[in-house]
């Protein structure tokens, strides 16, 4: 109470003036919960140990007040040492501390002290599954997000929007078109249809999931646009090479009165170099600094980077760089894909069959399928030399991509899959994390010549619909 009436300085000298309140835990539990909501983290836990040393014991309230202290992974051995102290006073075992304690591991980043505190929660209601859905989606572990939510199914508990955000986009983030269109109809089922978080969150998964006309029908659905609707949209068409389309969006959305910020002109950025619209971009580029008065950041200009480090065309390099150098930021482009190359995942690719995700690394053999898998590349690399104008390149490629020690790349593997599984006419669908390389891509290009099939390819930065030996990226990626 006090430290709502009064500032939490002087809620502490009354504290400090009145000795009655130093037995009291009530007083303690007002002067912790004050601390913690002012993040003064030191003090909290100094009048905890002071706490302890008069001998009052604490009681839910305190921990409740006090555990939140801990969201910062430095804080992670002392937000432990709390969960170690409920379990010692037997408050582990109430739902509102077992909540605090998981979303505490969640906010430091300790996912698997999460799991594990989650699996031990008996009675878990929405809270729970909530707290462990959005933070696994929070920390990209996609796959999990779609296990929990498929036990809260199981389990009878009725998910709410903040469920659902986290789910749609983890099926964005995988591509789980299938599971994304059954939270769609759930959705609608459970009165959410109009709700603009869940709205936006729509748009972005069926756009990742190479749905561009299902995220387009749920955009035109939607009463209200934010920014962040238009951003959805607008990167869904770039993800995919409609450039034009991004653009005369974007346009639309200025005339609609909406004030861009610095996410939606990464999206049509993007959009624009995807599609080789070079002036359009310079042109936004420019007007987001002068017009808009927002300053270019890293995620700005690697953009450009990506644009520029794209197919030749001396004349763009130039430009593009220019425009880098012009605005400072081309060191700060290049020390940050050294970071990126520092932090370079390992690749894979998937595909979807019979609705069950086949994986590959790059060299993989551990598939079932792997011999026939690896004899029809073999057949494939040997139909696609003849049709192969740089083949000697492309050779001495392929001997790097063997002695490189990473064997064949993934995405190759999931297409070998792919043909080999499903009838022929049938478009072949792969989802790859990291870029897929020129080598890949032009592997990828050949083979849709000689076999009579599409692939689309979701490489980490957009979709390649590849048919009749060409790509729609237009060889811009
Ligand atoms: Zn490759
Ligand atoms: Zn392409």
């Amino acid at each position: 109470m006090y430290c709502k009436c009064y500032s939490i300085e002087d809620a502490r000298k009354v504290f400090d003036e009145n000795g009655e309140s130093k037995s009291l835990v009530v007083c303690y539990n007002a002067l912790i919960s004050g601390y913690t909501s002012n993040s003064r983290f030191y003090e909290g836990f100094t009048l905890f140990c002071k706490m302890r040393e008069a001998g009052v014991s604490a009681n839910s309230v305190t921990m409740l007040g006090l555990v939140p202290l801990c969201a910062l992974p430095v804080h992670l051995s002392l937000g432990m040492c709390l969960h170690g102290c409920c379990v010692k006073f037997g408050m582990d075992d109430q739902n509102a501390v077992a909540n605090c304690l998981l979303t505490m591991y969640v906010k430091c980043g300790a996912l698997d002290y999460a799991l594990e505190l989650f699996n031990m929660v008996p009675d878990k209601g929405l809270i729970t599954w909530n707290a462990m859905i959005s933070g696994c989606a929070q920390n990209g572990l996609a796959s999990h997000v779609l296990d929990l939510y498929h036990k809260m199914e199981l389990n009878g508990i009725d998910p709410d929007p903040v469920t659902l955000v986290g789910v749609l986009s983890s099926c964005a983030y995988l591509g789980a078109h299938k599971v994304g269109t059954k939270v769609e109809q759930r959705m609608h089922r459970s009165g959410f249809g109009s709700n603009p978080f869940l709205c936006n969150a729509l748009i972005n998964m069926y756009a990742r999931c190479g749905n561009l006309a299902k995220a387009r029908a749920v955009f035109d659905y939607m009463p209200e646009k934010s920014v962040v609707s238009w951003t959805a949209i607008i990167g869904g068409y770039g993800m995919h090479g409609h450039g034009e389309i991004a653009v005369q969006l974007f346009d639309e959305m200025i005339s609609a009165g909406i004030r861009p910020d610095r996410t939606v002109f990464v999206s049509v950025l993007a959009a624009c170099s995807h599609a080789g619209l070079t002036d359009k971009g310079l042109e936004y580029f420019a007007a987001m600094k002068m017009h808009y008065r927002l300053q270019p950041g890293p995620e700005h200009y690697s953009v450009w980077w990506i644009f520029w480090a794209g197919p030749a065309n001396s004349r763009k390099q130039r430009r593009s760089l220019n425009l880098c150098r012009g605005f400072g930021g081309v060191l700060k482009v290049r020390a940050m894909m050294r970071k990126q190359k520092l932090r370079k995942e390992a690749g894979y690719s998937y595909t979807e069959y019979k609705g069950r995700v086949h994986l590959f690394f790059a060299g993989d053999r551990t598939h079932p399928q792997t011999e026939e898998i690896y004899r029809m590349l073999d057949e494939l690399e040997n139909s696609v030399k003849d049709l192969s104008e740089i083949h000697k390149h492309d050779q001495e490629r392929r001997k790097e991509e063997l002695l490189s020690g990473m064997g064949i790349h993934s995405e190759k593997l999931a297409i070998a899959f792919g043909l080999l599984n499903t009838t022929p006419g049938t478009e072949i669908v792969v989802m790859k994390n990291l870029r897929i390389c020129e080598n890949c891509h032009l592997f990828i290009k050949l083979v849709s010549k000689i076999v009579d099939r599409q692939f689309v390819v979701r490489d980490a930065t957009r979709f390649h619909h590849v048919r009749n030996g060409t790509c729609s990226c237009k060889d811009y990626w």
